[in-house]
């Protein structure tokens, strides 16, 4: 007969699990904050005031995907100057973004009124995949940065655990965030048909 489990090692698991969690919400991606893509200040930020219940997906269509840190925050650059020059936003648009590189670029951030889907700009987090996504997909890599950055963030409380997500073009009309992109996401867990 196998050996019972001691009731030591038994309270031993939760904590076993809670660290291989810790490790790979700590390893699997990292965020580039705004300092260090050298982002502009904002003109103005508005605190979000309410629960943040979704979260929307786009592409940015141009600038096109970026394989290397420096040119993903060249992109992040050129996507803030784009909105606050072109559009006269306040910042750039968007929450968080994902690069080519395998990095999460903070955009606006957590706690912040976006300006990337109108209605939901102050209940969700807008995540952007830099890049050109109506015929191929972003990277294996980059899709899966891209949960466990959702995970992460309803795991710091900055997003409901029953949470939506929704491509752009569900609650406007664009093509974002690209077609193979949007046909992608709809495979997700929380995608949800509005
Ligand atoms: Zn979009």
């Amino acid at each position: 007969m196998k050996k019972m489990w001691s009731i030591k090692q038994i309270n031993l698991i939760p904590w076993i699990m809670f660290l291989l969690f810790q490790f790979e919400t700590l390893n699997g991606f990292n965020i580039i904050n705004r300092n260090e893509w050298r982002a502009r200040d904002h003109l103005y930020s508005e605190s979000i005031t309410e629960d943040v219940r979704y979260v929307i997906i786009h592409h940015s269509y141009n600038p096109g995907f970026c394989q290397t840190t420096d040119a993903c925050k060249a992109s992040m650059r050129s996507i803030q100057d784009l909105h606050m020059d072109f559009n006269g936003w306040e910042d750039i648009g968007y929450t968080f973004a994902i690069g080519g590189d395998g990095n999460v670029y903070e955009g606006r951030g957590y706690g912040i009124v976006g300006a990337h889907a109108p209605n939901y700009n102050n209940r969700s987090i807008g995540l952007l995949f830099i890049g050109d996504y109506t015929h191929s997909l972003p990277t294996p890599y980059m899709l899966n940065v891209a949960k466990e950055f959702i995970a992460y963030s309803v795991s710091q409380k900055q997003l409901k655990s029953d949470y939506k997500l929704y491509g752009h073009r569900q609650v406007r009309e664009t093509e974002c965030p690209g077609q193979a992109l949007y046909n992608e996401i709809k495979n997700w867990e929380h995608w949800t048909e509005n």
